[in-house]
């Protein structure tokens, strides 16, 4: 092929290789070059050789795809980031990347991101931060940091990330790319390394809307793996829709206005004034309950994280540290040595927060509040077809400016943990540049209405200008 097929997007790769101008290997080879080369750090594992010649049959035409770290992966390092995991190369592969591989899509590599997905830059990595491509000495966003950092260089054409908070949408909208956490359910998350269960969600960070969509198709579907999931009513469909009559955007004053930077204000009212000329109605709602989801969030998340992280005990994965002092004293020291410093902190909050004496005045009240939230939404929907805002409150920010305040870094989440609590879908498309940094604009919709979301992204995408190539390495 002559233009350079790292360019395309993964629907025109796909189309390339079906109309035999361009070959499987000759994909994959351009993309491991250029994912050996990466400087940004946004990889803890790269395949070596070119998957054997059937690895590309199906649907996806051999298409690679980048997968974050937390996937388990069959003889490949899964280490979520963390020092704890070490050496760790799982015996099965994740339903997720199983079920991508199945339609065609081979292993390109593994992703950096933040220890077991708690952060919001990728600087809770054990294996260093990422690079932001836009510009070096910035943050990619976080946790899915690498996955984000690797698709808007240009270094994979697709990636898969997890989502508990916000960590599919704000590093895409930080790198200026596409980012989708799918409905809770609709992904399965068997062989997914647990973070906070009952929020966790996998799903597509991609170049385009279409490409998000092509790759949630395959993605979705119920999993005897994990009794949580139900896939989605109906099959996903690469969206076509150009414009947005009759359809009600929501804005939730809670969400769009204080502790949003002026800049990304700036070009989110101005995608609003778009969507009304695409044939939209811009109206302000509500959300009551959205400003104490973070605080309900940093309950929850914890609790759930500190049940799961239990099972990082020296004996049955990766690293253990032993000094002759017996069994609680290895434990000790494996845990002590093994988990970074964020880590440490939600389990120690999550312990206390389950506490005997105090856990109905944190969890309980914090699941409360979640369920409020959920009826905001659900009251929402009942006058609008979509909730927008912006995805986060600031473009990429240096490098090291939020690593010793906690909640300033907690605040990047703002506003998509509001989504994750209810469990509902919301996509994050480029909206243009503040500062020359990629924004994201965020829409939310009802459980199930992937198909809707991503309709109305395709018409948003192709309307707002946008250059992504300020983020090719
Ligand atoms: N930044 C949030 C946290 O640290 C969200 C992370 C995520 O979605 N995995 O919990």
């Amino acid at each position: 092929m002559s233009t350079d097929p790292t360019t395309l997007s993964a629907g025109g790769a796909i189309a390339a290789v079906r109309a035999g101008e361009l070959g499987r290997a000759e994909l994959f080879g351009a993309y491991r070059a250029r994912a050996a080369a990466d400087e940004l750090n946004a990889f803890t594992w790269v395949a070596e050789a070119p998957p054997a010649d059937d690895a590309g049959d199906g649907p996806l035409a051999g298409v690679p795809i980048a997968v974050k770290d937390l996937f388990c992966t069959e003889g490949v390092p899964s280490q979520a980031g963390s020092r704890i995991l070490e050496g760790y190369r799982p015996p099965y592969t994740a339903t997720a990347v199983a079920r991508l591989q199945a339609a065609g899509a081979p292993l390109l590599a593994k992703t950096n991101q933040d220890e077991f997905a708690m952060g919001s830059s990728n600087e809770n990595s054990a294996f260093g931060p990422v690079l932001n491509p836009w510009d070096r000495t910035r943050v990619p966003g976080g946790s899915s940091g690498g996955s984000a950092a690797a698709v808007a260089a240009g270094h994979a054409p697709w990636a898969l990330g997890t989502d508990t908070g916000g960590s599919i949408r704000q590093p895409a909208a930080l790198c200026g790319i596409v980012g989708l956490k799918p409905t809770y359910g609709a992904v399965s998350r068997y062989g997914m390394i647990a973070f906070a269960s009952s929020l966790d969600q996998a799903g597509p960070l991609t170049r385009t809307v279409a490409d998000a969509a092509l790759l949630l198709h395959h993605l979705a579907g119920r999993d005897d793996g994990d009794t949580t999931s139900v896939g989605l009513p109906e099959p996903v469909i690469v969206p076509t829709a150009e414009r947005l009559d009759g359809i009600r955007l929501g804005v939730p004053e809670e969400l769009s206005g204080e502790g949003i930077e002026p800049g990304v204000l700036e070009v989110f009212r101005a995608t609003l004034a778009l969507a009304e000329e695409l044939g939209a109605t811009v109206a302000p709602c509500r959300l009551p309950h959205a400003p104490y989801a973070l605080s309900a969030y940093y309950v929850l998340n914890p609790a759930e994280a500190s049940s799961n992280l239990a099972r990082f005990d020296g004996v049955r994965y990766g690293l253990r540290v032993e000094n002759g002092g017996g069994l609680t004293d290895m434990y000790t020291r494996t845990r002590h040595d093994g988990f970074g410093t964020e880590v440490k902190r939600r389990i120690m909050l999550g312990t206390f927060a389950l506490s005997s004496g105090y856990y109905d005045a944190y969890y309980g009240r914090a699941q409360q509040v979640r369920t409020k939230i959920a009826e905001d939404f659900r009251s929402a929907f009942a006058h609008f077809d979509f909730v927008v805002t912006p995805t986060s409150p600031t473009v990429a920010f240096a490098l090291g400016a939020k690593v010793d305040d906690p909640l300033a870094m907690y605040l990047n989440d703002f506003c998509s943990v509001p989504m994750s609590l209810a469990g509902i879908p919301a996509i994050s498309i480029p909206n243009g540049l503040s500062e020359d940094l990629p924004v994201g604009l965020q829409l939310a919709g009802p459980a199930f209405s992937e198909n809707r979301i991503l309709d109305a992204a395709h018409a948003l995408e192709a309307a707002i200008a946008f250059d992504g190539s300020g983020g090719r390495a």
